[in-house]
C-alpha cells in the first residue's frame, strides 16, 4: 500500500507530522511518500499542484492531505491560488463524494456552542457532492482579472449546473451509506436543496426522488437549505445522513462541524467510484495559529483512520486509532480549541504523542513544554 502524504501549508505540516507518527506505530505494511502542495508547491514549483505531486497522488492507493492556503496568496490569479490544488486533485482523481461525519464525543459535549442535551450522542453524516454546482459552472475564465480582482467591472457571475448522472451517483452513495449506518435497518436520508428558487435544485430533487425508488427501506425527506441550516442548530440529532450539492455542502459541513465543538476534531473523506480516496481534516490551514504548535491534530489523525477503514480495508487499525483518540480525551487532554476548565491544555505534538501512547496501551502522561505561546 502506498500512501501519498501532502502536508500543505500553515498548520498542515504540524498536524500531518502527528498523523504520520500515528500511522508509523501501527506496524502495517505501507510506504508513505511526501510531496508539496498548495502555497508550498507554488513557492517551489510555481504551481499549487505540480505534475510531480499529481502523479504521486494518482499512483498512490490513498492520499492523506493536510491543509492549504494563506492570506498572502489572495492576490494571485485564481488558478495559482493554493486552494486550487484541492479542486485539481478532486477533478483528476475523480473524487465526487465528500463524507463529513459530525460526531460529538461524549467527553466534548460541553465544547459545543449548543446545549449539551442537543448534541450528546450526535452522530450524523453529511455527504457533499464535489464535481458539479456553481464551482464548476460555465463560463469560467471569460473574466479578465487583475491581481484576482475586477476593477471597473459592472457585474460578475458564476453559473450553477448539475447533470443527471452526477446527482444519481451521489444519491446512490447517500442511500447506501444510510443503509450501512443503520446496519440494514433502513436509516434516513435528508436531501438538502433550494428547489423553491433554483431550477438546478428542482432537478436535483426530482432525480434524488427517482433514485430513492431503488431504496424502499431507507426514508427520504427533502429540505430547503435555509431550513436545514436552522434545523442543524435546533435539533441536529433529528438528522441521519444529509446529502447536498457542492456549495450548500461546503457551508453546512462547517456548520455541522461546529456542533461537535471544534472543527479541529472533524475528519473527512473524498471518494471516487472505486473507494480510492483523499482524506483530510475538515478545517483549513489556520494561518492565525500556524507555527505556534497549538493546532489540534485529531481531525487529521481521525482522517488517517477513515483512510484505513474506507480505502485500505484495515478496519481493525482504524478502530484502534479511534479508540486511542477517545482514550486521550477521557484522560482530559485538550488542545486550545477544545479546552475547558478542569482539563489539561496540550500542544499539537503532545496530543499526537498521547495518541501514540494510547495505541500502545500505556498510561498517558504529559508535559506542556512544547506549547509556544504567542
Ligand atoms: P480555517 O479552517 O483554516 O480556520 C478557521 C478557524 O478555526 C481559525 O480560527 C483557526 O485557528 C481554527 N482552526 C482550524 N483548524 C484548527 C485546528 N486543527 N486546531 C485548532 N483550531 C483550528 O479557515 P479559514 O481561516 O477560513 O481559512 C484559512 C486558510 O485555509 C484560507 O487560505 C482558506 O482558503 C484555507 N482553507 C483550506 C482548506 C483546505 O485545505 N481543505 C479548507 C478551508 C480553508
Amino acid at each position: 500500500m502506498k500512501i501519498a502524504i501532502l502536508p500543505g501549508d500553515g498548520i498542515g505540516t504540524e498536524i500531518m507530522a502527528e498523523a504520520v507518527k500515528v500511522l508509523q506505530v501501527l506496524d502495517l505494511d505501507f510506504t508513505l511518500e511526501t510531496a508539496l502542495v498548495g502555497g508550498a508547491a507554488y513557492e517551489a514549483h510555481g504551481h499549487p499542484l505540480p505534475d510531480s505531486t499529481l502523479n504521486l497522488a494518482k499512483a498512490a492507493d490513498a492520499v492523506l492531505f493536510g491543509a492549504v492556503g494563506d492570506w498572502k496568496y489572495d492576490k494571485l490569479d485564481r488558478p495559482l491560488r493554493p486552494e486550487q490544488a484541492i479542486l485539481g486533485l478532486r477533478k483528476h482523481l475523480g473524487l465526487f463524494a465528500n463524507f463529513r461525519p459530525a460526531i460529538c464525543y461524549e467527553q466534548l459535549t460541553h465544547a459545543s456552542s449548543l446545549k449539551p442535551e442537543l448534541v450528546a450522542g450526535l452522530d450524523i453524516l453529511l455527504i457533499r457532492e464535489l464535481t458539479g454546482d456553481i464551482y464548476f459552472g460555465q463560463p469560467r475564465g471569460r473574466r479578465v482579472a487583475v491581481d484576482g480582482h475586477f476593477p471597473g467591472a459592472e457585474e460578475a457571475f458564476d453559473t450553477m449546473r448539475y447533470s443527471k448522472p452526477e446527482i444519481e451517483r451521489i444519491a446512490h452513495v447517500a442511500f447506501q451509506a444510510a443503509r450501512r449506518r443503520s446496519g440494514g435497518q433502513g436509516g434516513k436520508v435528508t436531501s438538502v436543496d433550494k428547489a423553491n428558487v433554483l431550477e438546478t435544485f428542482q432537478f436535483w430533487r426530482d432525480v434524488v426522488t427517482e433514485v430513492h425508488a431503488q431504496y424502499p427501506d431507507v426514508a427520504l425527506d427533502h429540505m430547503y437549505v435555509d431550513n436545514a441550516a436552522m434545523q442543524l442548530v435546533k435539533a441536529p440529532k433529528a438528522f441521519d445522513v444529509v446529502v447536498t450539492g457542492n456549495m450548500f455542502g461546503d457551508i453546512l459541513s462547517d456548520e455541522a462541524a461546529m456542533l461537535t465543538g471544534s472543527i479541529g476534531m472533524l475528519p473527512s473523506a473524498s471518494l471516487d467510484k472505486a473507494n480510492k480516496g483523499l482524506y483530510e481534516p475538515s478545517h483549513g490551514s489556520a494561518p492565525d495559529i500556524a507555527g505556534k504548535g497549538v493546532a489540534n491534530p485529531l481531525a487529521t489523525i481521525l482522517s488517517a483512520a477513515m483512510m484505513l477503514r474506507y480505502t485500505l480495508n484495515q478496519v481493525e487499525a482504524a478502530d484502534r486509532i479511534e479508540s486511542a483518540v477517545s482514550t486521550v480525551l477521557s484522560a482530559g487532554l485538550r488542545t486550545g480549541d477544545i479546552w475547558s476548565e478542569g482539563t489539561q491544555r496540550v500542544g499539537t505534538r503532545e496530543m499526537g504523542d498521547a495518541v501514540v501512547v494510547a495505541l500502545s496501551g500505556k498510561t498517558i502522561t504529559t508535559r506542556t513544554s512544547d506549547i509556544t505561546k504567542s
